[in-house]
């Protein structure tokens, strides 16, 4: 905003005062969004691409707006994470992911995983490793079958605070996936450090890896490492068939993207399952 020359808008845009204003009732209304049940979890699949079966699946946030329709999580999650907001809805997104494993379980999907998204300000207080664990023991579900999804950025703030949180949950036995693997700093030694169980390649890398040598060769050198590191490695953003293909020429285990399936409904998903099951 601060430009200078010409018109001087810097203390004054009627732009300006439009965005504040949105903002502040895009605030109000995700307040009130979980009570009024707007929020909805949708389900994309992750694949073991070596052995084409269905693996688990990753749960994404949508909140359907009564006025806006669907709303991205990229355009609430973070106003949740400045006003605190999802502690509450990081808690209503594990209840709800609980509850979808235990449906799965009831339908004789035992061996399917759920994965869900973690902010860095819910770690610690906001997901207590004790919460987790109630949540799965609950409803009687092992703690193999959910998956916390954690950025970089997640270890970086507190380490000593996040490595804690980190072996409680290890120890129990519920994984941890390296979200946006090799978009931030330091991965590498994140990797010797903290007990994280899988990488989850940036989909930005597995994008441009039939046009650009050098992405290719990325990916190639993350699946290598992960590889000996005896870390499990998840390609994401898999879109289509020449991806594939290139990324179990590589021993990438798993692959998740528009190929297989987007994120749909609960409601869909069984059908989603039953066409990758003819893989
Ligand atoms: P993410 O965790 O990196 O999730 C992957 C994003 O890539 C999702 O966007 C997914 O819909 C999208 N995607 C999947 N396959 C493909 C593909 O083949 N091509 C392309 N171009 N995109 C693909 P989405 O659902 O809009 O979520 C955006 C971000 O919002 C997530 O990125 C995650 O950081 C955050 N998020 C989503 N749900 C939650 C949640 O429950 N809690 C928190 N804290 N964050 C969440
Ligand atoms: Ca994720
Ligand atoms: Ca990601
Ligand atoms: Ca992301």
């Amino acid at each position: 905003v601060k430009r200078s020359g010409g018109r001087d808008y810097q203390f004054f845009h009627p732009s300006m005062a439009a965005a504040a204003e949105n903002r502040r009732r895009l605030e109000n209304e995700l307040r009130l969004a979980a009570e009024r049940q707007e929020l909805r979890l949708f389900y994309q699949p992750i694949v073991d691409i070596q052995q084409n079966r269905l693996a688990g699946a990753e749960a994404l946030i949508r909140w359907v707006h009564p006025q806006q329709g669907m709303v991205p999580p990229d355009d609430f999650i973070p106003v949740a994470e400045e006003t605190g907001l999802i502690q509450e809805i990081g808690l209503w997104v594990l209840e709800t992911a609980c509850d979808q494993l235990q449906q799965w379980r009831r339908e004789g999907r035992e061996d399917l995983y759920l994965s869900i998204n973690v902010s860095g300000s819910q770690i610690p207080h906001g997901l207590p490793p004790s919460a987790v664990m109630e949540a799965l023991s609950r409803r009687s579900l092992p703690p193999g079958a959910l998956v916390l999804e954690i950025t970089e950025g997640v270890l970086m703030s507190d380490m000593k605070q996040a490595l804690e949180w980190l072996q409680a949950l290890r120890q129990v036995g519920i994984r941890i996936y390296l979200d946006d693997f090799g978009t931030g700093y330091s991965s590498l030694s994140y990797l010797k450090r903290f007990p994280v169980t899988t990488v989850k390649v940036d989909k930005s890398f597995v994008r441009d890896m039939g046009q650009d040598s050098s992405d290719r060769a990325l990916v190639e050198a993350i699946v290598a490492m992960t590889r000996s590191l005896g870390l499990e490695v998840v390609a994401e953003g898999v879109e289509n068939e020449a991806q594939l293909a290139l990324l179990r020429g590589m021993g990438t285990r798993y692959g998740q993207g528009y190929h297989f399936s987007r994120p749909v409904p609960a409601g869909d998903f069984s059908a989603v399952t039953e066409r990758l099951e003819t893989l």
